[in-house]
């Protein structure tokens, strides 16, 4: 038992309940419910954190009423038919040594979708019109008001029939519990508005419904927005009011911070890696002052380090590692252990979490492909019989593919051509905000240690090569390279690629990127420049900036774009250069626009696979697949899911 952690792995009591540790898995949406009930999949998503040692899984919102239905993939409490899906996940997890709450919700006008893709119709506090999603809402009447406070009740006597610990009422993120408590928001006048005491009415009839709905052993906690970080969005003072006001009938306060209803605001739902750790320490300091019940925290607290500190210095009660576990579900397992080193840290980029989530896809991790695919993957097992692996290419396509491949007892040797793993992280890494993207790399070299995966670098592989290893499988991971421009090019404007800007070369002071990627690189570059002086434009062609990226990491890189004052031009396809002038044509409109006055142009264009070694290979007598960017250019992710499909079953 580890002596480093003795705060994170001390026991927490919360009303009847007592946790193991101060590690909490908060609420999140997965799109693994089928039909919004508990299946086997999701099942088998908390089983896998639970067996990895965390003390507490907050499941993600379950819908209160029909109207609270703000995406397809929730959960949803509204009938008894719910129970005994509940009831597997409880004893799922349970029987693992943890203990599980569910969140009760209701969106009120923060409606995302709808199953059928009509537009939903809303309630809140008040008519209003949300900014985000573009939903106007409807004032809920009295009697709506009442059988929605009903829901909140039944939804936690089916959760708590199905033998659930706990249940956490959501009202942050500007749902519709902080839609009443909100002035701005909250104009009503009868009874449910006005001054602080009748803005708390709403929830105060929700606490004292489920209370009386359930045993005195059910836990009832609150999560809610230390500040929604948005102009209309509830104060910090206001929602700190509330749980003073409140803490008498709650057994605990979750913090987070920001709003669904801006895209300001929504960047805190799951902040990026340019936030830095534990960013709420403060707000949570004064929360922790003034409330006696036990304060959870969450916001970009990855390292059991972080967690430590906060609940040393009695910050909080325990700590939201929400992507730290789904990036590493065994984190609290190897803290135990002492071996926090070797925890897969969750470098912040929200591309497969919260980033597929959005796309109405299963969670998972950039990092760890089995994250929300563990029924896909089942357990590693050994090879059938080891072989000799040959991995080309150190980037995160090939170290994954040599790391698992190790795993299962193939003898593995990792070659790659520079004196440096990593690839284009290695690049990817010196764009601003972007550096814990290199976290990436140190995750994969750990790995690679404990693997026992023999690492050559700067060594090109050829086919002599080849035949002299006697390989009997050979991964080609060889990447990807920036494709020549397909540029009318006059004049003798500077012309960069954009790996080269980052390399090292000098631009001039008006400069455009051609971004084609609309990823994070032309942002990234462009950011850069614009903090060195540079007149920057960034020419996108896409319909916005950031097209490709999940959209809290999009709307991060466009506040810092707007702050430095970057010309954005959408619907921009780059077709030549002169002297001074960049040539671009309207991609729907295919008008000419040109960008005049410009020393540098800098190019994100697309890539092409560095795929020479394969043709050398024909007629070779061994099994040779192509993953990652050699294969298709694309991101990251793709590279290390085809990485660890391809050696799970090698
Ligand atoms: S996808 Fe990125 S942010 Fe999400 S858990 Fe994995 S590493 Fe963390």
């Amino acid at each position: 038992m580890s002596t480093r952690f003795p705060h994170l792995l001390s026991p927490l009591q919360i009303g009847s309940v007592t946790l193991r540790n101060r590690i909490v898995s908060t609420g999140h949406d997965t799109v693994l419910p089928v039909d919004c009930q508990v299946s086997p999949a999701l099942i088998a998503y908390h089983q896998a954190r639970a067996r990895g040692g965390v003390g507490l899984i907050v499941l993600q919102v379950s819908g209160v009423h029909e109207s609270a239905l703000y995406t397809s993939h929730a959960l949803m409490a509204t009938d008894d038919g719910c129970i005994a899906g509940y009831r597997a996940l409880a004893t799922a997890v349970q029987a693992e040594g943890a203990r599980v709450f569910a969140q009760l919700f209701h969106p009120g006008s923060e409606i995302m979708e709808t199953a059928d893709g009509m537009q939903a119709v809303a309630y809140s506090a008040s008519r209003c019109a949300s900014e985000r999603f573009h939903v106007v809402a409807r004032a809920l009447t009295k009697a709506e008001i009442a059988e929605i406070v009903a829901g909140y009740a039944a939804a936690a006597r089916r959760i708590r029939t199905a033998g659930i610990d706990g249940v956490e009422i959501v009202a942050s993120h500007g749902y519709l519990p902080a839609q009443f408590l909100n002035p701005r928001l909250n104009q009503r006048s009868d009874g449910y508005g006005g001054d602080a005491a009748a803005r708390l009415r709403f929830l105060r009839e929700v606490v004292a419904a489920i209370r009386a709905e359930v045993d005195a052993d059910c836990v009832v906690g609150l999560r809610i927005s230390a500040g929604e970080c948005d102009a209309e969005g509830l104060e910090e003072g206001e929602a700190l009011a509330a749980c003073i006001a409140m803490q008498a009938e709650l057994d605990y306060v979750s913090l987070v911070a920001g709003t669904s209803a801006s895209l300001g605001g929504a960047v805190h739902i799951a902040p990026p890696m340019a936030y830095p750790a534990a960013y709420l320490a403060e707000q949570a300091r004064r929360f922790r002052r003034q409330l006696v019940i036990p304060l959870l925290l969450a916001g970009r607290i990855n390292q059991p380090q972080e967690a430590e500190q906060l609940l040393a210095d009695g910050v909080v009660d325990a700590c939201g590692m929400t992507r730290a576990l789904i990036c590493d579900p065994e984190l609290p397992n190897k803290v135990v252990l002492d071996q926090a080193d070797v925890i897969r840290a969750c470098i912040g980029c929200n591309q497969a979490c919260i980033g597929r989530f959005h796309r109405g896809l299963p969670i998972s991790c950039i990092q760890n492909p089995v994250s929300g695919r563990e029924l896909q993957f089942g357990t590693l097992t050994p090879a059938a019989r080891p072989r000799r692996v040959m991995v080309v290419g150190g980037g995160p396509a090939g170290m994954k593919a040599a790391v698992i491949a190790a795993q299962r007892g193939h003898q593995v040797t990792l070659y790659e051509a520079g004196n440096q793993l990593g690839g284009q992280v290695l690049l990817a890494q010196q764009l601003p905000g972007r550096a814990e993207f290199g976290g990436l790399l140190t995750n994969l070299q750990y790995e690679l240690q404990q693997a026992g995966v023999q690492v050559v670098l700067g060594q090109m592989v050829d086919r002599a090569l080849v035949l002299q290893q006697e390989a009997e499988v050979l991964i080609l991971a060889t990447g990807a390279r920036p494709a020549p421009p397909r540029l009318e090019i006059s004049g003798g404007m500077q012309i960069l690629d954009g790996w080269a800007l980052l390399r090292g070369t000098r631009p001039g002071s008006r400069v455009v990127v051609a971004d084609w990627r609309a990823d994070w690189v032309g942002p990234g570059l462009a950011i850069r420049l614009a903090q060195s002086g540079h007149q920057v434009t960034l020419a996108v062609n896409a319909t916005h900036m950031g097209q490709a990226l999940q959209m809290y990491v999009r709307d991060q890189l466009a506040a810092q774009l707007h702050r430095l004052q970057v010309t954005i031009i959408p619907y921009a396809r780059l077709y030549g250069v002169d002297e001074d002038t960049v040539y671009l044509q309207h991609t729907a409109s295919e008008e000419a626009m040109l960008c005049e006055g410009i020393d540098t142009l800098v190019l994100c264009q697309p890539l092409q696979p560095v795929d020479g070694l394969r043709q050398q290979l024909d007629g070779l007598a061994l099994e040779i697949h192509a993953i990652g960017d050699c294969l298709a250019p694309r991101t990251a992710e793709e590279a290390i899911y085809e990485a660890t499909r391809l050696a799970w079953r090698l």
